[in-house]
């Protein structure tokens, strides 16, 4: 089983108009997506900023194979030590799948290294997500594009280092296009940014989308062993 920890700083969830959408959460409804899938792949827990060690004390960090993190309003809260102990576990391998505004979260700007920052506006527009990667794990099973009826907009210039693998673009009818599906290796962990979620509106009650996370979870669980560094004996006799 891939252990799978569902991350939402859990305050737009507290209004009335955004629990009426989502009544379990944001998160709730990411981590619905996860245990619909029909190979039964993932374990999943949530966690939230407003729990003990901001919801990822060690023994959660260290006990999950792939991170999903929803941030807007409270990204200054979430501590230095903490950024550090998850970008840590993502260098040593941990998968990392950042949502929507977590675009300008400090820890995806932290492993990015840049500001992360895109022009945006929320003016009713929709959205078609173009598959552009279609042999990428993350793209399997999805059509050519689809679409959301309504969703917030975000626009290049998307100033985040040029993606290692871009599986989505986005078109929103405003007339802005954006790297929407962006996949980065990081040490030996894997970390997928995926623009759609604004929190007032049903994405992630959204068939495709809930692929997209169900893909992007298996894509970014680690595999494999870990490497051995440093001085080492020849593998070879002279
Ligand atoms: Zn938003």
């Amino acid at each position: 089983m891939i252990r799978v920890t569902v991350w939402n700083e859990n305050v737009h969830d507290q209004e009335a108009a955004i629990r009426a959408i989502y009544p379990s959460g944001l998160h709730g409804a990411i981590a619905d997506a996860l245990r619909e899938d029909a190979e039964k792949r993932f374990s999943v827990r949530t966690a939230t900023l407003d729990q003990p060690a901001q919801g990822l004390p060690d023994e959660i960090l260290s006990d999950t194979d792939v991170l999903f993190w929803w941030g807007h309003v409270r990204h200054n809260d979430v501590s230095d030590e903490l950024i550090e102990r998850i970008a840590r576990r993502v260098r040593d391998g941990m998968g990392l799948i950042v949502l929507h505004s977590g675009h300008y979260s400090k820890l995806f700007r932290r492993l990015m290294g840049t500001e992360c920052r895109s022009k945006w506006w929320e003016n009713g527009d929709h959205e078609r997500i173009f598959t552009v990667m279609p042999g990428h794990p993350i793209a399997m099973g999805l059509p050519e594009f689809f679409e959301l009826p309504i969703e917030e907009t975000y626009c290049e210039h998307f100033n985040i280092p040029t993606p290692d693998e871009l599986v989505f673009i986005s078109w929103f009818s405003g007339g802005a296009v954006l790297r929407s599906g962006c996949c980065y290796h990081y040490g030996a962990g894997k970390i997928f940014y995926f623009q759609p979620g604004h929190e007032a509106y049903p994405t992630y009650q959204d068939k495709n989308i809930r692929h997209v996370l169900r893909n992007a979870a298996a894509w970014a669980a680690p595999m494999g062993s870990a490497p051995v560094y440093g001085q080492f004996t020849p593998m070879e006799t002279k």
